[in-house]
């Protein structure tokens, strides 16, 4: 006999992209920043003592929260720190659907979503995206005649790369009767020229949740800190009610604090992610592969006719290259690079021409 729920007894996990524990792999397969974090955030964890260890952290990690609303001009009741982008999205779902009515998507997107749906035991509201991975004009529509609380969308998009404009979103967050959150994961790497700013749509959206990582551009993965961001009376339920007492750890306040003001050293690695992008970008599409054009710290690319990108993912894994492989509808003959540092990609490139010109 099982005590799980039925939802969590019916349900299967995510899937994490394997984490390798012994060096000597090129991992580009999670869309890690490939460079260190800011030598700041280094000194911030040599400040650690045995008494801020002792003592229970800032509740809400003010000090965080105060970097955060310097850094997008908002004001503190604006912002809450979470575990990870990934809590906020369990969060969000938490304090805005009830069990049982659906939570929205865009198809394909991030796979965690509908996992964190079937824990809620919310059904998924699936809207598959365009050719061209655009949202599709009825979109919110749609999600409003399915009687959905909660949107998600990430944006750029994961895993194609493609950015949705801030108008775009705003029309959207304008239809949409439920909240809408926009999945910024990897708005970092958009390139400064297109001037893309969705912050500044908070102040006429009051559904509009905005999520940010560290993870991603500010090389901290392994903190799990993120943020959201919104209208006070969108933020207030989460953070006064929902949320863990203590959700960030003294360790995590600080060193994501260090980043956020050492916001120009971790742009240095997105100009350079940017460059290589647009590089490995070209280098590809010269092996034959179809590169959709992107705003993000990856690339996806449809394998040269005649080969199998599942075949390419395991000869490239058996080389020590790690890419992402998707086995689900559109994706199969596709693969998701992560951009790496320069050496990790010429690498890559070097194995993918050997693998396919050899
Ligand atoms: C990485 C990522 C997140 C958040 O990740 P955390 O590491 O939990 O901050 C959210 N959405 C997408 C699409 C991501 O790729």
């Amino acid at each position: 006999m099982s005590y799980q729920r039925p939802n969590i007894a019916r349900m299967t996990g995510y899937a994490p992209g394997e984490q390798p524990t012994g060096g000597g792999v090129i991992k580009l397969n999670t869309n890690e920043n490939p460079y260190p974090p800011a030598p700041a955030v280094l000194e911030a964890l040599g400040t650690i003592d045995g008494e801020s260890l002792r003592r229970y952290p800032p509740p809400l990690a003010s000090p965080f929260l105060a970097a955060a609303a310097r850094l997008h001009g908002l004001g503190e009741e604006q912002i809450v720190a979470t575990n990870g982008g990934d809590e906020l999205l369990r969060l969000a779902i938490t304090t805005f659907v009830e069990p049982g009515r659906p939570i929205g998507v865009a198809e394909p997107s991030y796979s965690l979503y509908p996992v964190l749906a079937d824990i809620h035991d919310s059904p998924t509201h699936r809207v598959p995206l365009c050719d061209n991975w655009s949202l599709p004009d009825d979109f919110a529509a749609q999600m409003n005649r399915a009687a959905v609380q909660l949107t998600l969308i990430v944006n750029p998009h994961a895993p194609s790369g493609r950015l949705e404009s801030p108008e775009r979103i705003a029309a959207i967050a304008s239809e949409l009767d439920g909240v809408l959150l926009l999945d910024e994961a990897y708005v970092d790497f958009v390139d400064p020229e297109i001037a893309h700013a969705t912050v500044r749509l908070l102040a006429d959206h009051p559904n509009l949740l905005i999520l940010r990582t560290l993870s991603k551009g500010y090389s901290l993965a392994g903190l799990r800190f993120g943020y959201g961001m919104g209208q006070a009376s969108l933020i207030d339920p989460i953070r006064s009610k929902s949320r863990d007492s203590y959700n960030k750890d003294i360790v995590g306040q600080r060193l994501a604090t260090a980043a956020l003001e050492a916001r120009d050293h971790a742009s240095r690695g997105w100009a350079a992610v940017r460059s290589e992008r647009h590089r490995v970008a070209e280098a590809l599409t010269g092996l034959g592969f179809a590169v959709e054009p992107s705003q993000s710290n990856f690339l996806l690319a449809t394998v040269p006719p005649g080969q199998l990108a599942a075949e390419l993912y395991q000869s490239l894994k058996q080389g020590g290259v790690l890419v992402r492989w998707f086995n689900q509808p559109r994706l199969t003959e596709r693969l998701r690079i992560t951009i790496g540092t320069p050496a990790e990609n010429d690498t890559l490139l070097a194995r993918l021409t050997a693998l396919i010109n050899g």
